[in-house]
C-alpha cells in the first residue's frame, strides 16, 4: 500500500526524525549490505556515488540511476559555445563509476519514490530498495513561467539550460545569425541555477558576434533588479563589447515579457522587437523527481545544512540545485561540496563511521573574453537553519591583465579537478 503524503508526513515524519537522528541504523551480521540508492549522475549525484562508494570499501551498495550514458557539464558549456572547448572536453561517461568504484549504474529515469516502502520505480519496470537515497535531480522550468514559452518550444527557442543537444542548438542558431541580427535572452527570476551563467553567457555570445557578426545586437530582458558580479560584467562588457550589449531590467520592463516562437518576436512592455535568437531561460524548480518523492516546499526540498537530509524525511538527502539549503548559490561547486557532506552523513548513518562537522565551499569563474576571467566564492558552516555564508571574495573592476589570466587559468584546472572528483 502506498501512503498518501499528508498522510503519512501526520502520522509518522515526527517519529522518524527522532529515531533515525538518534540512532544511526548500523546493519547487523546476516542484515546484507546496506543499500544507497542515488538518483542523478550530475555535479551532486556523481560525486556522492563515488564517496560513498571508494570511502566505504564496498561496504555500501550503491546504485546510482541516471538516464543519459554521456553527462555534458553545463559548467563551461558557455565556452564551448564561444569556441574555448570543444564539446568532447565537457562530455563524460559514468564507466570508471562502474569499474573502479563498483557503482551499479543504471541507465534509467526514477519515476516513482515509496517513502513507506523505500523503494524506487524505474521506467523501465524495475523496482530498487534502499536504506538511504540521495536525490540530485538538478532543475526543471516552472511551467508558464515566460509567457508563449513552453518546453515543445525550446527548439525554436532554446534555453540551453540543461547541457548536450540544447547547447548545440543554441551555438549553431547564434552561428547562423543574419548579419546585423539580433540575440535576445530573457534571464531568470532568483533562485535558479548558476547565478553569473546567464551574464557568461551574454559575454562569450558577444564574443563570437564581434568576429562573425560585429553590427549584431543583443537585448536581455532581466526581471531582477541586480544579478551577480554585475559590475564585473558591465565593466568587461564596454571594455571588449562596447554599444553591443543591451540589459533591460525591472525598471524597464524586463519583467513584462512575452514571446512568440512562431514569428520569432520577443516582447517587452508591449514593446515588440524582431529577433533571429531567442534564448528562454524559464524560472526553475527542483527536478520533479522530487515534487513526486513529496518532499518540497513550494519549488525546492528543504534540507537539515548539517548532513543534507530532508527536513520531510531523515532517510532521504538532497543535493545540489534541487535543495533549499541557505545561502550557497546553485553551482555545479556547490553541489560538489553538499555531495561530500552527504556521503559522509549517510555511511555515519549506515556503518557507523566518524561524521566530522560539515564544512562547504564554493567559487564561481565567469570568463568575459579571452583571459578575461572573474569568480566569486565563499565558505559555508552548516547551522540549524541552514547552510549559512562565513566570508567570500570576488575579483575586482580594473584589475589587471595578468590576474584576470590567472583567474581563467584557475578555473581550468578547477574544471579538471571536479570532474574527475565526480567521475573518478
Ligand atoms: C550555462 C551554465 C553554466 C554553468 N557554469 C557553472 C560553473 O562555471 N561553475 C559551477 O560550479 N556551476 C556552473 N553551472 C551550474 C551547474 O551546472 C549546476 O549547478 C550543477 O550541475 C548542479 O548539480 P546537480 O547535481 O544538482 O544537477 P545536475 O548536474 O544537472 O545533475 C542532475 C542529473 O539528474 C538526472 N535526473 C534528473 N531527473 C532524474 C530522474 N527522475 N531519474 C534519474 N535521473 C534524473 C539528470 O539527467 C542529470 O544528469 C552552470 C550552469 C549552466 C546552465
Amino acid at each position: 500500500m502506498k501512503l498518501n503524503r499528508r498522510g503519512f508526513l501526520g502520522a509518522t515524519a515526527g517519529a522518524a526524525a527522532a529515531a533515525s537522528l538518534s540512532a544511526p541504523m548500523v546493519h547487523a551480521a546476516g542484515m546484507g549490505k546496506p543499500k544507497v540508492v542515488v538518483i542523478g549522475g550530475g555535479a551532486g549525484g556523481a560525486t556522492c556515488a563515488r564517496y560513498i562508494a571508494k570511502d566505504s570499501k564496498g561496504a555500501i551498495d550503491v546504485t546510482l540511476v541516471e538516464p543519459t550514458r554521456t553527462y555534458y557539464t553545463c559548467f563551461f558549456s558557455n565556452l564551448y559555445m564561444a569556441g574555448f572547448r570543444e564539446l568532447g572536453s565537457i562530455s563524460h561517461s559514468y564507466g570508471k563509476l562502474a569499474s573502479e568504484y563498483g557503482i551499479n549504474v543504471v541507465h534509467d529515469w526514477a519515476v516513482n519514490i515509496d517513502r513507506e516502502a523505500k523503494t524506487v520505480s524505474l521506467a523501465g519496470g524495475a523496482t530498487l530498495s534502499y536504506d538511504r537515497l540521495v536525490l540530485s535531480p538538478g532543475i526543471d522550468f516552472v511551467d508558464g513561467a515566460v509567457d508563449g514559452w513552453d518546453i515543445t518550444k525550446q527548439n525554436k527557442m532554446p534555453h540551453a539550460y540543461k547541457a548536450g543537444s540544447q547547447t548545440e542548438l543554441l551555438k549553431a542558431q547564434i552561428e547562423a545569425m543574419p548579419q546585423g541580427g539580433t540575440y535576445a535572452m530573457v534571464a531568470p527570476p532568483n533562485p535558479f541555477r548558476c547565478p553569473p551563467g546567464p551574464y557568461e553567457r551574454i559575454s562569450m555570445v558577444a564574443h563570437i558576434l564581434k568576429d562573425r557578426n560585429p553590427t549584431a545586437k543583443i537585448i536581455i530582458a532581466d526581471p531582477k533588479e541586480k544579478f551577480s558580479k554585475q559590475g564585473l560584467f558591465q565593466d568587461g562588457w564596454s571594455r571588449h563589447y562596447d554599444g553591443m550589449i543591451e540589459w533591460v531590467g525591472p525598471d524597464f520592463g524586463g519583467n513584462n515579457v512575452s514571446v512568440d516562437a512562431d514569428a520569432m518576436t520577443l516582447t517587452i512592455d508591449g514593446e515588440v522587437t524582431n529577433v533571429d535568437v531567442c534564448n528562454v531561460i524559464p524560472a526553475m524548480k527542483a527536478g520533479k523527481i522530487c515534487d513526486m518523492a513529496g518532499i518540497t516546499e513550494g519549488n525546492w526540498a528543504p534540507v537539515n545544512a548539517h548532513t543534507m537530509q530532508s527536513r520531510v524525511d531523515d532517510n532521504i538527502h538532497v543535493l545540489g540545485d534541487a535543495s533549499n539549503q541557505g545561502d550557497m548559490p546553485k553551482s555545479g561547486f556547490a553541489a560538489n561540496s553538499q555531495a561530500k557532506v552527504a556521503a559522509m552523513a549517510v555511511r555515519g548513518a549506515l556503518t557507523d563511521s566518524k561524521v566530522f562537522p560539515a564544512k562547504f565551499t564554493n567559487t564561481c569563474w565567469s570568463l568575459i573574453d579571452t583571459d578575461d576571467g572573474v569568480k566569486v566564492g565563499a565558505s559555508y558552516e552548516a547551522t540549524d537553519e541552514k547552510i549559512a555564508k562565513v566570508d567570500g571574495f570576488i575579483s575586482k573592476v580594473g584589475e589587471d591583465a595578468a590576474l584576470r589570466q590567472k583567474t581563467y587559468e584557475e578555473s581550468v584546472g578547477w574544471y579538471a579537478g571536479i570532474t574527475s572528483d565526480m567521475f573518478g
